[in-house]
């Protein structure tokens, strides 16, 4: 089987626009409304002569109104324990409760997470983003799925770890 790499993290940190990037085409659906990647859409792609199964993910949040987004974000928790590999999305400019949270969860699964700081657009941010070295993640890489930053080297990284 191929190695199964899941994007996750609270929702509109990114997450879809990440996979559309990764995959090169928009089978997801980007919104800045939070909560409209309610389904898991996975895709097969190249990274080099390795393939891996690509998988985005409903936003996490603990609690929520809606039936569709609970189903939702329980399956993307067994999706984290089925991944090989998680990208664990967070944005420059704005750490939430939310992600807080999902830093706590996400170190039982120390060894299998990259962080993204997604959002990073200019250098500017990439200064701001430095906050998240703290953390204490084994491999942190600034990218701006929007514009295309940084994606050859999560690319690269990525490829590293398979
Ligand atoms: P998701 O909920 O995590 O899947 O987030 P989406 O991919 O739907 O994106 C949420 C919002 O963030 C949308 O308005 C995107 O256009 C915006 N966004 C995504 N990536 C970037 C980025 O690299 N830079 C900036 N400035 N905005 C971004
Ligand atoms: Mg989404």
């Amino acid at each position: 089987t191929i190695p199964f790499v899941a994007i996750i993290g609270r929702p509109n940190v990114g997450k879809s626009t990440l996979f559309n990037r990764l995959v090169g085409k928009k089978l997801a659906i980007t919104d800045s409304i939070p909560g409209s990647t309610r389904d898991i859409v996975e895709q097969e792609i190249f990274l080099g002569d390795r393939a891996i199964l690509l998988a985005d993910t409903g936003g996490r949040r603990e609690r929520t109104d809606s039936h569709l987004e609970t189903l939702a974000i329980e399956r993307s928790y067994s999706i984290d324990q089925k991944a090989d590999l998680l990208l664990f999305v967070v944005e420059a400019m704005e750490l939430l409760a939310e992600d807080e949270q999902l830093i706590d969860y996400l170190r039982r699964y120390q060894d299998k997470v990259i962080l993204i700081v997604n959002k990073c657009d200019s250098h500017e941010r990439d200064f701001i983003a430095n906050n998240y070295y703290q953390y204490g993640f084994k491999e942190l890489i600034m990218i701006s799925a929007e514009h295309g930053r940084n994606i050859d080297l999560l690319r690269e990284a990525l490829y590293q770890h398979l």
